[in-house]
């Protein structure tokens, strides 16, 4: 049972936001299945899964009975796996309507064939890589001292919007201090000469495919701390994207970049996993992290983005798109990966 979500859409290609009313595609294991939808979205629907054999459209009306509707489509025995991202309120009703059924995720399943992108999809995300970087290459003249993060982040998510998107996910724009901090979003900090400003975008495009980059600039000239600690960062980035390559366990990318920043005594600085999978959701498997032993896969896209976070003083991150192919990774931002000194 898939509701309104990323899986909805991979499935069948159907965009609807998930909601109070019960959108349900029912894919028994060895039948044909049943896309049950409220009347209201039965001609978005219809056109959505028209000519996928074997997909037959059930609408019904505000008086009806959707769980109802739904179990009387269901085999009568066998477990049951419902999308990771359905409402509790679905699911919860769609159980107590099943007593003695077990109800499973389906994340396992849909994440391994999410993960694996078709040329299509890589194009998509290709295409939303050169929108954010777009974007980034207008970051200089946005961030001037005597603004603050707020200002700068509403007019990114503006530019966000005219390079193609359809949605600003997060704009994070993490000046001074609040750069340690690895997901603050945007705040009242004026920002002032010297600050490093960590900005990191991430948006939908109509495809919805997301775009997410994250560059470190600075206003004026780099402390010597940030400029050695951003040294570091840059090589730990590389050497990660470096490993990439089909069959290699995702855990090696991460450790590539952990060993690098370890050694040059930021190890306990760099909070997060190396990255995360993207494509229909802007965090989707394979996830880059120590303990992910699972090979990635020629057309897995995901992130390369370590980060040195110094509390109290500044942050520094670097983001990249790439995908994995057989003999190793290629980037889809293109935005220069150096510190970019901002004049102030
Ligand atoms: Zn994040
Ligand atoms: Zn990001
Ligand atoms: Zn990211």
């Amino acid at each position: 049972m898939v509701s309104p979500g990323a899986d909805l859409r991979y499935l069948v290609g159907y965009p609807a936001l998930p909601q109070e009313r019960l959108t349900c595609l029912v894919l028994p294991a060895l039948q044909s299945g049943h896309f049950v939808v409220p009347e209201l979205d039965r001609d978005e629907a219809s056109a959505s899964v028209h000519g996928l054999p074997g997909i037959h459209v059930r609408s019904w009306r505000e008086e009806e009975d959707p769980v109802a509707l739904v179990v009387s489509l269901l085999p009568g025995s066998g477990a049951i796996a419902v999308d990771d991202r359905m409402w509790a309120a679905h699911v919860l009703a769609l159980g107590a309507a099943l007593p003695g059924r077990e109800l499973r995720t389906i994340g396992r399943v849909l994440g391994a064939l999410r993960a694996r992108k078709e040329p299509a999809e890589v194009a998509a995300l290709r295409e939303a890589a050169a929108a954010v970087d777009a974007v980034m290459a207008g970051m200089p003249e946005r961030l001037r001292p005597g603004r603050s993060e707020l200002e700068v982040a509403a007019e990114t998510r503006a530019a966000m919007l005219a390079a193609g998107h359809v949605a600003a996910g997060y704009v994070i724009v993490a000046s001074g201090p609040n750069g340690a901090l690895p997901h603050h979003a945007a705040d009242d900090r004026v920002l002032c000469g010297g600050d490093a400003v960590v900005v990191d975008l991430a948006g939908m495009m109509p495809s919805g495919y997301w775009s997410d980059c994250t560059r470190t600039f600075v206003l004026g000239e780099p402390e010597p701390e940030l400029a050695a600690a951003y040294a570091v960062l840059r090589d730990a980035q590389e050497a990660a994207v470096a490993a990439v390559r089909e069959g290699v366990p995702a855990a090696a990318v991460d450790a590539a970049a952990r060993e690098r920043i370890t050694a040059a005594g930021y190890g306990r600085s760099f909070v997060h996993r190396t990255g995360h999978g993207i494509g229909l959701e802007v965090h989707e498997e394979p996830y880059i992290a120590a303990g992910n032993d699972a090979a990635l896969e020629a057309g897995a896209v995901f992130s390369v983005e370590p980060g040195i976070y110094l509390p109290g003083r500044f942050g520094a991150r670097l983001e990249d798109i790439v995908v994995c192919g057989p003999d190793g990774a290629e980037r889809l931002n293109h935005t220069p990966r150096d510190l970019i000194v901002v004049d102030a």
